[in-house]
Formats: C-alpha cells, structure tokens, sequence
C-alpha cells in the first residue's frame, strides 16, 4: 500500500476562540497531486499552516511521513512555495543563485559556508525549473513566471519529498502559467514529487491535479477532480460566486 505522507485526524485549529479548522480528516499518499479549492477565508492556509508545522492544532492528529507532528523532524522534506513569494526578497539586490542557496537552510542548519553538496543540489534545481542560464541575474529584473520558478528551485534545492504551493500563479501571465503546471506535471510524475496546491482556478485543477479536497472550515469534499468538480456540489460550496471563479474574472 502507498505510505501517507500526511495525515490529519479529526483536526480542529484556528486563532484564539475561532476555530477555522473543523473536524478535518484528510490523508495525502506519497505521489499524489492534491488540489485544496474552496472560497475566500475558507481555511485554505490555515490547512497548509498545519501541514508545515507553523500552527499546532487545538484538537486531533497530525501525522508527517508517519511520526506525530509533535515528533517530526524531517521538515526539510516539505518545501513550501508561499503566496507571493518573491515580494520581499525582490526589496533587495539578491541574485538568483542567492536566492536558491537560501532554501539550503534548514530549521537546524542557519548559517554556514557554502559546501559543494549545496552548490550541486542549487545548481540541479536550477536546471530543473529551467533557469540556470539566469544564475547571475538579479531577482528584480525578472518576469513574474520566472520569479515563480526561481522560488520554485529554492524550494527544491532541499531535496524535498513533498512541495506545498499556495496560489502560486498569482500575478502571472497566462503563458508563463501554463509552462508553470508543464514543470508540476513533471516532477509529479516524472521525479515523483507529491504536490499540494492550493488554487483558486478551478479550471487549473480540474485538468492538472490527481485529486482534490474542497474545504470550507471543513473537508466538503475529497476525491478524483472529475467526481468532485461536478456543477451541483460547486454551487453549493460557491454560492452564486461560481461563474465567477470558474471564468477567473
Ligand atoms: P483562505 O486561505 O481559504 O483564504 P485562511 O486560512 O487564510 O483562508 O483564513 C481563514 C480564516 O481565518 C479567515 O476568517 C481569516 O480571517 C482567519 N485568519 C487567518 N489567519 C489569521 C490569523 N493569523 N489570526 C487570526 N485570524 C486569522
């Protein structure tokens, strides 16, 4: 049977008396390609908070390739992608190799010299996102679509098992988006990466991920995008928003 890298029982989480989070129960296999939609404030990144370790449950369990959050330590096997994830560092003079060398940080390991373990492990993530010829660049004179796979072989350069992605296509063209599921697709399936990706296109999600989990406060929803995505049950978790988020606008 295919190993769960996550699993989350009866969780329930939120901030002080509000509990965002309920009664999620919710299992993600090694080599999955889940999509987690659902409306604005619905507890999208609350669920990814949870995932990464960043917010502790009130109730429930959370199991990360097997051992309870509380006792994990492998965090540098799940890369994380944030929303908007160049908006900061783009403040400053950083290069794209400098940028990609920071995701050889860990949780244990904050300053250090660079060894050649590092250098190859940046390198080979830069080639894989397809922009090693940029090393010497600086972040701020980059396209949207390119900034977006730099932080994509930031989080790579950790070797992780599994990448967290929260909206990560906002602010980015059409094109560069499409070249951007095209370097998913292939670590999912050809690198057997598992991939969690919270989206609000639900287009995008029906076509590219294997699975889909539809949460508002709760699980809704869970299974194939064919299944899920199905016009009845979107009107219900949208309301009369779904043109909307179906068309993008
Ligand atoms: P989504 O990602 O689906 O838009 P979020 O998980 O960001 O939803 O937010 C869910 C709810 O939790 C919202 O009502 C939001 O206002 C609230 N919330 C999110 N972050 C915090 C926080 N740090 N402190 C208090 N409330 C928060």
């Amino acid at each position: 049977m295919t190993e769960n890298l996550i699993e989350l029982q009866n969780v329930n989480a939120g901030y002080g008396s509000d509990m965002v989070l309920q009664n999620i129960n919710l299992a993600v296999k090694r080599g999955d390609f889940l999509g987690i939609i659902g409306p604005n404030g619905s507890g999208k990144t609350t669920l990814l908070k949870i995932i990464l370790g960043i917010l502790t449950p009130k109730t429930g369990t959370v199991t990360l390739f097997g051992k309870n959050s509380a006792e994990f330590s492998g965090w540098q096997k799940i890369g994380y992608v944030p929303q908007k994830a160049g908006s900061n560092l783009m403040k400053f003079p950083i290069t794209v190799w400098e940028t990609v060398s920071l995701g050889r940080l860990t949780r244990s390991r904050w300053i250090d010299f660079e060894r050649p373990i590092d250098t190859r492990a940046i390198e080979n993530a830069l080639q894989s996102v397809d922009m090693l010829s940029h090393k010497h660049r600086l972040l701020n004179e980059l396209s949207g679509g390119q900034v977006q796979r730099v932080f994509i072989a930031k989080a790579l350069a950790s070797h992780p098992e599994l990448l967290v992605l929260d909206e990560p296509t906002v602010g980015v063209d059409t094109e560069s988006q499409a070249k951007f599921y095209e370097l998913l697709k292939s670590l999912n399936r050809e690198k057997g990466l598992t991939l969690i990706l919270v989206s609000h296109d639900i287009d995008v999600v029906a076509h590219e991920v294997s699975s889909v989990a539809c949460i508002n406060r709760t699980i809704i929803s869970h299974g194939k995008p064919k299944d899920i995505l199905k016009g009845d049950f979107m009107k219900k978790l949208y309301g009369e928003h779904l043109r909307m988020v179906v068309h993008g606008h």
